[in-house]
């Protein structure tokens, strides 16, 4: 029998499995037990499907130690596997290409694709020199044997096996100086690696262990006795006693089940009892999954009917805006046998999904009131999926997440929500100010930024590309509206002040109408202001899309060449407006001076420049002189 190569992937990854550095070795008998308790999923819900002639009682996953040949063997009497299932499932992995993600080398790297990748049957190879998988499909009379020592290969014959199920069998690799293998011979050590990792399998995991009992009809005498033991509760850890069970089993749980190598930032278990009865048991991961930004990542939950699963990703439970949270609900009222098509109908499920919604929501409230810093830290890595919910489906979602939103604050130096804003307003402010830009700091640089910071008045910064979309989206918050201090109409004087400007702007329109022309239209007018304190110039603009807004438009595939409809103000209190006024009748220094001010303009709003050879040259002109 020819040897087949495994497929590259999965060279890779077995590769990586036998020189494995990956410290948790122990794990590979969940994920082997994991693979058993699938399989007798499978059975059962097929024999349902078929005519029912199982029973659940019947199922089994047996652990047998053998010292002397230095094998563990784990059976299941599951829907088995036929040569085809073999070398499909057995030569592959199911999930490639995902694997390419992260392949150089390093320590944090391989722990990070472990983690992420669910290696599942490969890890075996972490402790074992030679697998050999002997199974019998259902409704098949012949059985296979797939067996190989590693990366060189498999060979898949025909065998005996006289039930229906699998049998995995370990050969140990030898112990040397610095791994130990022969702990998984030992018995106490299994049942506690059982205990730890797959607790909540819900079908017995059996093993023979030695007990020493009192001999009958003997007051001291002992004997040994082989005992067979089921080493796990059954009970799955969302049916327990909310009470009974500590976060470390909650964060193992989550981890082996979502792959995921950090524990969760938050759990959420709740029972509901009533016209719908379910569990759940739902984690806000500590940091977005590796694959959460592309195509690849489907959303949903687990969904269970009476601790059997009949589905493993139902996107129905999730909005979209919650994408990020997995985990699972488990409903005695959901058929077992109900197909997908009907499930999107169900009733019940669409009244779970409301509650779910609703749970997830408040417990972020929850979280965002009295652990700030945790809710920023969750923030931090979900916001945008928050800010897409106000934002998508014409802001349909938007009452319900408005809440949940924060931004950063100029004068609290932190981030707040719309709430705490509202209640730090002061008394002669009827609007919610906010400015953006790249990054806190930039903003912060922003002249327009600063007067109104200077009369005490609180700015929310915001820096993500989609705040100002979310912000116009929301239009207002308890009906004050959002305002954009670099909004052209934006100002805080007073009317005697304002008309004093206007007739300012009006003596020079002369000057301001050659400027323009001077920028060969690229700004729509430029006039003096009052808005800025010390800054000389700056750039403000008229309508709906924002310097910033133009910014994050372009950037995205087939633009329109979105513009922003700019504005040049300059500072009418800053020696530099004398001096225009002094040199108007000069074309030439007119031209420099208004060249100079606008390229300053764009450079402190972020924007780059189209002729910076063109400014350099002016300004060491006008150095020189
Ligand atoms: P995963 O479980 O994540 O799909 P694995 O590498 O652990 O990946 O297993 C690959 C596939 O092999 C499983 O999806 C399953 O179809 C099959 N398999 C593994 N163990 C068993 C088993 N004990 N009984 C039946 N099928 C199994």
């Amino acid at each position: 029998m020819r040897k087949k190569e495994f497929k590259a992937e999965s060279k890779k990854l077995l590769d990586l499995m036998v020189n494995s550095i990956y410290t948790n070795k122990e794990i590979f008998l969940r994920e082997i037990i994991s693979n058993a308790s699938d399989a007798l999923d499978k059975l059962y819900y097929k024999s349902l499907t078929d005519g029912g002639e199982k029973d659940r009682k019947d199922f089994f996953i047996q652990i047998d130690l053998n010292k002397d040949e230095r094998t563990i063997t784990i059976t299941d009497n599951g829907i088995g596997m036929t040569e085809k299932e073999l070398e499909n499932n057995l030569g592959t992995i199911a999930k490639s290409g995902s694997f390419d993600f992260k392949n150089e080398a390093g320590k944090q790297k391989e722990i990070d694709i472990i983690g992420q990748f669910g290696v599942g049957f490969y890890s075996a190879f972490m402790v074992s020199d030679k697998v050999e998988v002997i199974s019998r499909a259902y409704g098949e009379e012949k059985a296979y044997k797939w067996e190989s020592e590693g990366a060189e290969g498999y060979i898949i014959t025909p065998c005996e096996k006289e039930s229906i199920g699998t049998s995995i069998i370990l050969y140990l690799k030898e112990d040397d100086e610095d791994e130990s293998y022969k702990e998984f011979l030992d018995t106490y050590k299994i049942e506690r690696m059982v205990k730890k990792y797959s607790d909540y399998i819900k079908y017995p995991i059996k093993m023979n262990v030695e007990e020493e009992k009192l001999k009958e009809g003997s007051k001291d005498e002992y004997e040994t006795i082989i005992e067979e033991k089921v080493l796990n509760s059954m009970i799955p850890i969302w049916k327990k006693n909310k009470s009974k069970i500590k976060q470390e089993e909650y964060d193992d749980f989550y981890k082996s089940k979502f792959f995921d190598y950090e524990k969760p930032l938050q759990t959420i278990h709740t029972a509901v009892e009533g016209q719908c009865s379910y569990n759940a048991l739902l984690y806000i991961p500590s940091h977005a999954p590796y694959d959460f930004y592309s195509k690849e990542y489907e959303k949903g939950l687990e969904l269970y009917s009476n601790g059997v699963m009949i589905m493993e990703k139902c996107a129905d439970l999730l909005p979209d805006y919650f994408s990020f949270v997995k985990g699972l609900v488990d409903s005695s009222d959901l058929s077992l046998n109900i197909s997908r098509e009907m499930l999107q109908q169900d009733r019940f499920l669409q009244m779970i999904a409301k509650n779910i919604e609703k749970k997830i929501k408040s417990e972020l409230s929850k979280m965002l009131e009295k652990d700030r810093e945790k809710y920023i830290e969750f923030f931090k890595n979900f916001g945008i999926q928050i800010k897409y919910g106000v934002y998508n489906d014409y802001g349909m979602h938007k009452e319900e997440l408005k809440d949940l939103l924060i931004f950063y604050s100029s004068k609290e130096k932190k981030m707040v929500t719309l709430k705490e804003y509202i209640k730090n307003m002061k008394e002669n402010q009827d609007s919610i100010y906010y400015a953006s830009g790249e990054s806190i700091d930039k903003v912060d640089l922003l002249p327009q930024v600063e007067m109104v910071k200077d009369k005490d008045f609180e700015i929310l910064y915001l820096t993500d590309y989609v705040d100002e979309f979310v912000v116009q989206m929301l239009m207002e918050y308890d009906g004050k509206k959002f305002v954009n201090v670099c909004d052209k109409d934006f100002d805080l004087d007073t009317e005697e002040e304002k008309e004093a400007l206007q007739k300012e702007n009006e003596n020079y329109k002369d000057m301001f109408t050659s400027m323009k022309e001077i920028l060969s239209g690229e700004v729509e007018s430029v006039r003096f202001t009052h808005r800025l304190k010390k800054h000389p110039v700056c750039l403000t603009t008229e309508g709906e899309i924002s310097n910033q807004m133009a910014k994050v438009l372009n950037a995205m595939p087939n633009n329109q060449g979105v513009q922003s409809k700019k504005i040049m103000e300059i500072n009418e209190e800053h020696p530099i407006a004398k001096k225009l006024k002094e040199v108007q009748g000069n074309k030439d220094l007119l031209a420099s001076y208004t060249k100079i001010l606008y390229a300053q303009a764009r450079l402190i709003e972020g924007l780059s420049l189209e002729n910076p050879t063109e400014i350099s040259n002016l300004i060491c002109d006008m150095i020189a002189k």
